[in-house]
């Protein structure tokens, strides 16, 4: 069960996918000439934000349970981005 949420900035491209698929998780931080993610430090439906965090292009968000272990981004997943970024 996903009981937090982390957003790496520096990784996030400012899309919007996670804000509009689980706006009660996720919120848009604007920093001048560019938007980012953040969490909203509540947790929305589980579903939506397994749906965010598989829509983040960039793997920008972490989902983890109560323990801390990572739910996702999972292996698979970082090496299916891996594939798409290795030209
Ligand atoms: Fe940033 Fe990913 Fe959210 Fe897009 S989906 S705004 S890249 S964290």
């Amino acid at each position: 069960m996903i009981n937090k949420i982390e957003v790496v900035e520096v990784a996030c491209i400012g899309c919007g996918t996670c804000w509009v698929a689980c706006p009660d998780a996720f919120r848009e931080h604007d920093i001048g000439d560019d938007l980012k993610a953040l969490p909203t430090g509540r947790l929305g439906d589980q579903h939506l934000m397994r749906a965010a965090a598989e829509g983040c292009p960039t793997l920008a968000i972490s989902l983890l349970d109560a323990e801390g272990a990572v739910l996702f981004p999972t292996e698979e997943a970082r090496a299916a981005l891996q594939a798409t970024t290795n030209w």
